[in-house]
């Protein structure tokens, strides 16, 4: 079971404290959606993820530890104003905000997953040209990530075809996956199915179940 306790932290940049909501434990039936978005308890544990000083605006993972950033970066009208983004939620204000720091220390994969975390909040408060508008923004970072290369980057070219297709990328998903094969047959089912869903410019949100229930999956 999922279980959450409101624990203190001192704020690595003011110093003061406050309560946060801390996750003890978590856990998860079903098959999580095509870009990774984990079924069910856990994915309402992502206020547990992110925590906001309410002194001083500070956003962080780790609230208590200093940034690697000058500290005077959140005074900033773009800190502040998220970039002039107006979100319906404010789990997805503290995620960009985790964004615009992480991208402020040049920190690629921490600047990718707070966008893709963004966006989920955004689904959640159904603030979908939000939503839209954050995915096509992580490409770029999850770009980077493809041509580092190393042993995640089957998951990143398949997150790479959710976050398009989502972001009503229809075209690009076809041209640029029709001749991708990773060789692992679920993978591969992933990429058709993703294919065929952009082919019909159909931009919901799917899970790993939708594609195993889909017995008719071609690419031709
Ligand atoms: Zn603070």
């Amino acid at each position: 079971m999922t279980m959450i306790s409101n624990i203190e932290i001192e704020c690595g940049v003011c110093g003061k404290e406050s309560m946060q909501r801390a996750l003890l434990s978590t856990n998860s039936f079903g098959t999580p959606d095509l870009d990774f978005r984990p079924p069910g308890m856990s994915r309402n544990t992502m206020n547990t993820w992110i925590f906001e000083c309410p002194h001083c605006g500070y956003v962080a993972s780790r609230l208590d530890e200093k940034p690697e950033i000058d500290s005077d970066f959140i005074k900033t009208d773009k800190y502040i104003n998220c970039d002039g983004f107006e979100f319906e939620k404010e789990l997805a204000e503290r995620f960009f905000k985790g964004y615009l720091i992480a991208n402020e220390k040049d920190n690629t994969r921490e600047s990718f997953f707070n966008l893709l975390h963004c966006a989920w909040a955004c689904d959640d408060g159904e603030d979908i040209e939000n939503a839209r508008k954050i995915r096509k923004l992580s490409l770029g970072y999850l770009d980077e990530m493809i041509q580092m290369g190393g042993e995640e980057k089957d998951n990143f070219v398949l997150m790479k075809a959710d976050l398009l297709r989502r972001s009503g990328e229809f075209d690009r998903v076809v041209e640029e996956y029709t001749d991708i094969i990773l060789g692992d047959e679920l993978l591969d089912k992933i990429i058709t199915f993703q294919i065929i869903k952009a082919r019909q410019k159909d931009d919901a949100c799917y899970t790993v179940e939708d594609v195993n229930n889909d017995m008719h999956l071609s690419r031709n």
